[in-house]
Protein backbone atom coordinates (compact mmCIF):
# COMPACT_ATOMS: atom_id res chain seq x y z
CA UNK A 1 0.00 0.00 0.00
CA UNK A 2 1.75 3.28 -0.78
CA UNK A 3 1.93 5.84 2.17
CA UNK A 4 -0.56 8.95 1.96
CA UNK A 5 0.76 11.63 1.80
CA UNK A 6 -0.95 15.20 2.51
CA UNK A 7 1.29 17.50 1.47
CA UNK A 8 0.16 19.93 -0.89
CA UNK A 9 -3.08 22.04 -0.83
CA UNK A 10 -4.71 19.59 -3.15
CA UNK A 11 -4.01 16.34 -1.13
CA UNK A 12 -5.21 18.20 1.85
CA UNK A 13 -8.75 19.44 0.08
CA UNK A 14 -9.09 15.62 -1.30
CA UNK A 15 -9.09 14.40 2.08
CA UNK A 16 -11.12 16.94 3.88
CA UNK A 17 -13.54 16.14 0.96
CA UNK A 18 -13.31 12.66 1.27
CA UNK A 19 -16.20 10.65 2.70
CA UNK A 20 -13.90 8.89 5.41
CA UNK A 21 -13.81 12.34 6.95
CA UNK A 22 -16.83 14.62 6.23
CA UNK A 23 -19.30 11.91 5.09
CA UNK A 24 -22.45 11.17 7.29
CA UNK A 25 -20.65 8.55 9.25
CA UNK A 26 -16.66 10.59 8.88
CA UNK A 27 -14.51 11.31 11.61
CA UNK A 28 -15.89 15.00 11.88
CA UNK A 29 -18.98 14.08 12.69
CA UNK A 30 -17.43 11.22 15.20
CA UNK A 31 -15.10 13.97 16.86
CA UNK A 32 -18.26 16.36 17.23
CA UNK A 33 -20.23 13.91 18.88
CA UNK A 34 -17.60 12.83 21.03
CA UNK A 35 -16.92 16.33 22.30
CA UNK A 36 -20.71 17.48 22.39
CA UNK A 37 -20.26 19.60 19.66
CA UNK A 38 -18.67 22.26 22.08
CA UNK A 39 -14.79 23.66 21.48
CA UNK A 40 -13.18 21.66 23.70
CA UNK A 41 -10.62 24.36 24.65
CA UNK A 42 -13.09 27.00 25.78
CA UNK A 43 -14.78 24.14 28.23
CA UNK A 44 -11.14 23.96 29.52
CA UNK A 45 -11.15 27.38 29.90
CA UNK A 46 -14.43 27.10 31.37
CA UNK A 47 -16.75 28.26 28.90
CA UNK A 48 -19.00 26.93 26.72
CA UNK A 49 -18.95 26.93 22.82
CA UNK A 50 -21.66 25.13 20.73
CA UNK A 51 -21.77 25.94 17.12
CA UNK A 52 -24.62 28.17 15.94
CA UNK A 53 -28.43 27.14 15.64
CA UNK A 54 -29.69 27.44 12.00
CA UNK A 55 -32.24 30.07 11.75
CA UNK A 56 -34.59 30.78 8.89
CA UNK A 57 -33.10 32.10 5.92
CA UNK A 58 -29.81 32.71 7.56
CA UNK A 59 -26.73 31.22 6.64
CA UNK A 60 -25.75 29.03 9.71
CA UNK A 61 -22.41 30.39 10.84
CA UNK A 62 -20.11 27.52 11.62
CA UNK A 63 -18.28 28.03 14.41
CA UNK A 64 -16.80 24.54 15.23
CA UNK A 65 -13.83 22.87 13.11
CA UNK A 66 -12.58 19.69 14.04
CA UNK A 67 -8.68 20.12 14.62
CA UNK A 68 -5.93 17.30 14.25
CA UNK A 69 -4.34 18.01 17.02
CA UNK A 70 -1.06 16.33 15.32
CA UNK A 71 -1.32 17.82 12.01
CA UNK A 72 -1.77 15.83 8.99
CA UNK A 73 0.97 17.29 6.65
CA UNK A 74 3.31 15.84 9.15
CA UNK A 75 1.39 13.36 10.98
CA UNK A 76 -0.60 11.28 8.08
CA UNK A 77 -1.03 8.16 9.64
CA UNK A 78 -3.18 10.20 12.39
CA UNK A 79 -5.45 11.34 9.78
CA UNK A 80 -8.24 9.34 10.74
CA UNK A 81 -7.42 8.28 14.71
CA UNK A 82 -10.22 9.67 16.48
CA UNK A 83 -7.80 10.75 19.32
CA UNK A 84 -5.87 12.97 17.55
CA UNK A 85 -9.14 14.85 16.81
CA UNK A 86 -10.16 17.99 18.65
CA UNK A 87 -13.55 20.22 18.26
CA UNK A 88 -12.39 23.99 18.62
CA UNK A 89 -14.11 27.12 17.65
CA UNK A 90 -12.92 29.40 14.88
CA UNK A 91 -11.26 31.21 17.22
CA UNK A 92 -9.08 28.62 18.78
CA UNK A 93 -8.21 26.48 15.57
CA UNK A 94 -6.97 29.84 14.45
CA UNK A 95 -4.59 30.33 17.67
CA UNK A 96 -3.61 27.19 17.38
CA UNK A 97 -2.73 27.70 14.05
CA UNK A 98 -0.74 30.42 14.53
CA UNK A 99 -3.03 32.55 12.41
CA UNK A 100 -4.38 35.17 15.31
CA UNK A 101 -1.80 37.01 17.99
CA UNK A 102 -2.26 34.97 21.35
CA UNK A 103 -1.60 36.53 24.36
CA UNK A 104 -3.61 34.17 26.44
CA UNK A 105 -1.41 31.57 25.60
CA UNK A 106 2.20 32.64 24.76
CA UNK A 107 3.73 29.67 25.12
CA UNK A 108 2.06 27.89 22.15
CA UNK A 109 4.67 29.39 19.45
CA UNK A 110 5.82 26.96 17.20
CA UNK A 111 7.53 24.12 18.25
CA UNK A 112 8.70 20.42 17.26
CA UNK A 113 5.89 18.32 17.86
CA UNK A 114 6.88 15.73 19.88
CA UNK A 115 7.36 12.34 18.20
CA UNK A 116 7.31 10.46 21.79
CA UNK A 117 3.96 10.46 22.83
CA UNK A 118 3.13 8.32 20.15
ZN1 LIG B 1 -12.89 27.93 21.82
Amino acid sequence: MPSIEYKTDQQKKSFYNSNAWRGPNGLRIQALERDNYECQQCKREGKVTTDSIQEEGKHKEIKLNVDHKYPIEFYPKLALVLENLETLCVYHHNVKEGRTMDKIRPKSKKKKWDDERW
